[in-house]
């Protein structure tokens, strides 16, 4: 993939899982953001269908406090993962073995309830000829975590946009995560977690590196 701007790039972006905010930044199809106040004014009618007051001193400052966290509890839409993991180093003397960046933590928020998901992301690959700084493997976990997710789509996500723009011989992803959807209300089922994966070219053929990864990984 050779700039942002590039066709390739273009048609990665409409493959991939792309929030339509940022795929508006691409197609000029301008989708209309709320302004700040209409955020607020939402948090307010929350707060008093909850059943409390929202005039009252403590809660007076809570709508504008709640867009900042939301602010960054969804900063991802606002980030190209692909254009992360576009610098990348070439002089690695033959390195062929693989990269794990282990036990990555996580914060993200559930698509159906926006409740908390906290967990660890385990992601692996191995370089045909170019690395990337491991801090961006870390850095693509959390823009995909900034955002409304699913677990399932967002182990995909990572592990396709590594092979997309790194094109190494193979990439790996296990996370593992509580989703506060499931203990704090619902089922009420705390202590559970849930591991999904994604391995794709030689992790997905051969069943050794596979292992290998999983080894590390547990
Ligand atoms: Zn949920």
């Amino acid at each position: 993939m050779s700039g942002v701007g590039s066709e390739q790039h273009r048609a990665f972006l409409m493959n991939s899982n792309i929030h339509p905010l940022e795929r508006a930044q691409f197609t000029h199809n301008k989708i209309d953001r709320p302004t700040r106040p209409d955020v607020e004014a939402a948090v307010r009618t929350i707060i008093q269908w909850a059943g409390d007051d929202p005039r009252r001193d403590g809660l007076a400052e809570t709508p504008s406090r709640v867009a900042r966290a939301f602010e960054e509890f969804f900063s991802g839409y606002g980030q190209d993962p692909a254009e992360i993991l576009e610098k990348t180093f070439e002089e690695i003397e033959g390195y062929d073995e693989m990269i794990t960046l282990r036990g990555i933590p996580f914060e993200s928020h559930c698509e159906h309830h926006m409740a908390p998901i906290i967990g660890q992301a385990w992601v692996g690959y191995i370089p045909n000829g170019r690395v990337v700084g491991i801090s961006k493997l870390a850095r693509v976990v959390d823009v995909f975590a900034k955002r409304l997710q699913i677990q399932e789509k967002m182990t995909a996500q990572i592990a396709n946009v590594i092979h997309e723009v790194l094109k190494p011989q193979g990439v790996a992803v296990v996370i593992k995560a509580t989703h506060h959807c499931m203990s704090t209300r619902g089922i009420h089922k705390a202590g559970t977690d849930l591991v999904t994966s994604r391995m794709l070219g030689c992790f997905r053929e051969n069943a050794i590196t596979r292992q290998e990864f999983l080894g590390l990984a547990t």
